[in-house]
């Protein structure tokens, strides 16, 4: 019988393999995305308050989501392995001014979904799209927050259990091609250091806490390759794998609420978060101020993404879990239903956030920085790349993009139908039934319909002077 062959390990690959190992490849790609980030801010305080004409707002909703997107889909967590808000770590963990662990209690996703949650909402409701100022400020507030967190705990909190973008991104990377395993679990199993997760004096370990050997999931990964830089065995591995790998995976998903719950939510506030750019929802803004009686925007918008990005999926999901348990005749804990379908939906997830910020977004607008950019150098006495031409925007023509949202759409609904048969088929004891099934299929149908219908409506064109 022959051994498993090693996985192909990219970290091996001629030129990036290199700069991937490269000591100070984090730290480089870092400084350039805090490097972009300054420029940002700049442009934020002292550059053109109109949004569609200022750097920050433009690179950040429309480029910055767009890229994010793209990322995910064909490689992994770029943003996360290059984030400029963690660049303060090293510096903070020096400080180490506490020392603390995180509270035991908070070691879970709950906090990340709320802060998501709220994020989205102010979102809306502060209209931060519009304003570059709010804008800057956030990312002002992201820079203090990671450094407070790594200066007071001992992991990194932050990315883990706080940033909505990490979340965003954990999420979204379930169904990334890449991933961290090791080469050879033989050595790991006599290794002594640990060093991967735990470090060395020279080197950091996991930030994340995650144990290369082990690793099944993306989650949690900022593919910062400290692991790889630690390992002093030169076992750990950045692999090619199939997107739908953790979808469809037979291995034991974790069968908590949070975790679960997450992936959930994450699929409807894709939806929920493009409702608020379309007509029905002012109409529904004011139907709930006249009963109401209020004129609070931020509480009526509050009320909204309640129920779309957190009452409905939680309801849902638990209905379904519930129903298709009693289908099954099964007697098990809820969760454990839960946690058997909920990772399938993570496609439709990503397919959802895909087709809004890359396939309308990022593809309608992709080209408006190019004038924004040429009006900042001539704002500074630049004319080098000459006078800016506002009617640059679309990528594509703009009859496409509804197509493209559709096939979108359609192929991450697809793939959570495989996805969910998959792991039906290969559940725990014995399979499921397609029967038991169905409510989650009805659920998965729903959404997309839902996404399909919210994504045809006229929708704000964020970010772009063309269409304003
Ligand atoms: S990945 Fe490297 S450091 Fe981690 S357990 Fe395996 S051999 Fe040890
Ligand atoms: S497993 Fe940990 S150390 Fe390795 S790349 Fe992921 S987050 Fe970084």
């Amino acid at each position: 019988m022959h051994a498993p062959a090693p996985p192909t390990n990219l970290l091996n690959a001629p030129l990036i393999g290199r700069l991937l190992r490269w000591r100070w490849g984090r730290l480089f790609g870092q400084t350039l995305f805090l490097l972009a980030a300054l420029l940002l801010i700049y442009d934020g305080f002292t550059g053109p308050p109109l949004a569609p004409e200022n750097l920050a707002s433009v690179a950040i909703w429309v480029h910055y989501r767009g890229f994010l997107i793209f990322a995910l889909l064909f490689a992994g967590n770029l943003f996360c392995m290059n984030c400029p808000f963690t660049l303060p770590r090293t510096l903070a963990h020096k400080l180490s001014l506490a020392g603390w662990r995180w509270p035991r209690r908070l070691r879970n996703k709950w906090v990340a979904i709320s802060v998501l949650m709220i994020y989205l909402w102010l979102y809306e409701w502060l209209d931060l799209w519009a304003s570059p100022l709010l804008t800057v400020w956030i990312v002002i507030a992201y820079f203090i927050a990671a450094f407070i967190l790594e200066a007071l705990f001992t992991e990194s909190p932050f990315c883990k259990y706080v940033c909505p973008l990490g979340t965003f991104n954990f999420v979204s990377s379930t169904i990334s091609p890449l991933q961290i395993t090791v080469s050879d679990g033989e050595i790991c199993r006599t290794c002594v250091g640990k060093e991967c997760i735990n470090g060395s004096p020279q080197t950091l370990g996991c930030g994340t806490q995650l144990f290369a050997p082990q690793i099944q999931s993306n989650l949690d990964c900022v593919l910062c390759l400290d692991c790889a830089r630690a390992c002093p065995h030169d076992n750990v591995a950045l692999t090619v794998r199939s997107p739908l790998k953790e979808a469809t995976s037979s291995a034991p998903w974790p069968r908590r609420w949070d975790l679960n719950l997450l992936i959930i939510i994450f699929a409807f506030t894709g939806v929920g978060n493009a409702f608020g750019m379309v007509p029905p929802v002012y109409e529904l803004e004011l139907w709930l101020a006249n009963l109401l009686r209020t004129d609070s925007e931020g509480l009526i918008l509050f009320l909204i993404f309640a129920v779309l990005n957190l009452a409905l999926p939680i309801g849902l999901s638990l209905a379904a879990a519930w129903l298709s348990r009693a289908l099954a005749k099964r007697t098990e804990p809820l969760r454990y239903t839960l946690a058997r379908y909920a990772p399938a939906f993570a496609p439709m997830a990503f397919a959802g956030w895909a087709a809004h910020y890359g396939g309308f977004h990022f593809l309608g607008s992709a080209l408006s920085i190019i004038p924004v950019f040429q009006n900042f150098l001539l704002d500074h006495g630049i004319q080098a790349l000459g006078q800016p031409n506002w009617a640059l925007g679309p990528a594509l023509p703009l009859s496409w993009l509804d197509p493209i949202e559709l096939v979108i759409v359609l192929t991450g609904l697809a793939a959570s139908l495989y996805a969910l048969s998959h792991r039906a088929r290969r559940a725990a004891s014995r399979p499921d039934s397609p029967i038991a099934q169905l409510p989650w299929v009805l659920l998965l149908l729903g959404l997309a319909i839902a996404m399909m219908v919210v994504f045809y409506l006229p929708m704000e064109m964020r970010g772009s002077a063309f269409f304003s």
